[in-house]
């Protein structure tokens, strides 16, 4: 079966109420255009403080889901500032966005972190979207297979077969994140299929063949079709370009 292509919009630390209601709503108008039957999947991560009123805003509207910017994995307690599995899914999100650079790099989230996270995510039926990347240095020093393997195999620790087919690795140079640049269509697609022999090495040639993989570095409408256009690209998870509804549902409509 073919993989669903997924346009996932990571707003990180943007969009006030007023934003929030104007991109939402614009998001909504822009695919009320579009045939839904060749739509990919369409999930949106706001803030914690913009998820009930983006929760409250798309609650008749199929066509897109919810993703967090983040999660802690502990049930409930004395976590101060933090957001629980429970509270996630009670706004209904589906997503949980794990891994990202951002967070791996200022907030020092080890692999370890990751997989305790993943794990509980998929025990509380929601889907980790895995980000993986490389630094500049690693690219120029030749260990970017070997330091994504690595990620991957450290965030897939003891997750079955079952979980890891149903969740969504994205694949992020960290010098292609927010810098304008964008990896290669054909190089980000390269890297990818070595994604997949690792999830083919870890589970079985069937889920490397399930699991999507998506490409985030600099997306933006004038790179997603031919992104979209690689084999092993699955989708696309867009900072920048997701903040603007406009550009938005263009990227949507290049994965369609
Ligand atoms: C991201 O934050 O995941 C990302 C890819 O950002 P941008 O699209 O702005 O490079």
């Amino acid at each position: 079966m073919a993989r669903r292509p997924i346009i996932a919009g990571n707003w990180k630390m943007n969009n006030n109420k007023a934003q929030a209601k104007e991109l939402v709503d614009g998001i909504m108008y822009g695919i009320s255009q579009l045939d839904a039957s060749k739509m990919p999947e369409v999930i949106i991560a706001p803030t914690y403080t913009a998820l009930w009123q983006a929760y409250d805003l798309i609650k008749n509207e199929p066509k897109i889901a919810l993703a967090a910017q983040n999660v802690n994995p502990n049930p409930s307690g004395a976590y101060t500032g933090e957001v629980s599995l429970d509270m996630l899914a009670d706004f209904n999100v589906k997503f949980v966005i794990i891994g990202h650079s951002e967070r791996r790099q200022m907030f020092n989230e080890s692999d370890e972190f990751i997989n305790e996270k993943a794990k509980a995510i998929l025990a509380k039926g929601l889907i980790p979207i895995i980000c993986c990347g490389e630094t500049l240095e690693q690219r120029e020093s030749g260990v970017t297979d070997t330091h994504i393997a690595s990620q991957i195999t450290k965030a897939l620790k003891d997750i079955s077969a079952e979980d890891a087919a149903k969740s969504v690795i994205a694949y992020e140079p960290i010098w292609a994140i927010g810098t304008g640049k964008s990896c290669d269509a054909k190089e980000a697609n390269r890297t990818i299929g070595e994604i997949r022999k690792v999830v083919a090495k870890l589970y079985s040639q069937d889920i490397a063949d399930k699991i999507r993989i998506l490409y985030g570095g600099s997306v933006k409408p004038s790179t997603i079709v031919e992104q979209m256009a690689q084999p092993e690209i699955d989708g696309g998870l867009i900072g920048g370009a997701s903040l603007k509804a406009d550009s938005f549902v263009e990227l949507i409509k290049g994965a369609m």
